[in-house]
């Protein structure tokens, strides 16, 4: 089962589109994907969308994708509910952990401050600890949401468990700062909004954006608060350290020219142009 990290290299690829970018679009082409834009992998074993459980009768196992701000709770949450499968957010569970006390919550308190990431043995080990308190209280299946996050992680998953589908989820990073910029949560009943209203004009043959913000019923309106890490300065050090390490991860996932030329590519949405310089040549 190497789906998962055979998927995370092809979407280290795609998430460093950025860098070739403005080469391309000089040729008038647009590229870099928008919101919206569902990838899901050919080589995936899909379920038929909608079924709960498979052959052999446990529920379904999927993991989103994606730049922190992209939505990936909002969408994992929903399909959670729907499918009726626990949604297991790394996030969560390191914020679960934050406000218990103890050395781990400490070390954890000095890095989300700073707008870090945490680390891989961390993060496994909190995420071993949820599923098996949940298959203690009966659970089956999960949706991860924000794990796995690197190439690393993506391995050490495959060795334990079977993911059936991923999704990665993409957005404009400017788009993204303001969606981060906008979260705001209820401080009485936990409920995740967004007040963010992105309206982008489109241009150059570019479609524009526009994504709703996503409001409080009244009784939340007064009890909104916005958590201590989604400044902006913090906010531009995760997305900054999330670049990093997605391209460093498909640096390290280079399978040489005849292997990773299609996959960039590919991922650039560039096959067609390749054939035709092939037969132009
Ligand atoms: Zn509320």
């Amino acid at each position: 089962m190497a789906v998962l990290s055979r998927l995370l290299r092809a979407s280290a690829l795609t998430a460093s589109c950025s860098l070739y970018a403005a080469t391309v679009r000089r040729r008038g082409l647009s590229l870099v994907a928008s919101e919206g834009d569902l990838r899901l992998p050919s080589s995936a074993h899909l379920s038929p969308l909608g079924t709960r459980k498979d052959l052999t009768g446990r529920n379904v196992q999927w993991a989103f994708l994606g730049c922190p701000g992209v939505g990936k709770g909002t969408y994992a949450s929903r399909l959670s509910q729907l499918l009726g499968v626990p949604h297991i957010a790394t996030g969560d569970l390191v914020r679960e952990e934050l406000s218990s006390s103890g050395p781990l919550a400490d070390q954890l308190r000095g890095i989300v401050n700073q707008g870090k990431l945490v680390s891989d043995e961390i993060i496994v080990d909190l995420l071993s600890k949820r599923v098996e308190k949940g298959e203690a209280k009966g659970e089956s299946g999960f949706i991860l949401d924000g794990f796995p996050r690197t190439l690393r992680q993506a391995e050490i998953l495959e060795r334990v468990t079977d993911v059936d589908l991923v999704i990665n989820l993409k957005l404009r990073e400017d788009v993204l700062l303001e969606k981060c910029l906008g979260r705001r949560i209820c401080s009485q009943c936990g409920g995740n909004f967004n007040i963010a209203c992105i309206d982008i004009k489109g241009e150059d043959g570019k479609p524009g954006i526009y994504m709703a913000p996503l409001l409080p019923p009244e009784g939340c309106a007064s009890k909104l608060v916005t958590r201590s890490d989604d400044t902006e300065e913090v906010v531009k050090e995760r997305l900054r350290i999330y670049n990093e390490m997605v391209r460093s991860v498909a640096l390290s996932a280079a399978g040489g020219i005849p292997e990773s030329w299609p996959k960039l590519l590919h991922a650039l949405h560039l096959d067609g142009l390749n054939r035709e310089q092939s037969l132009a040549a």
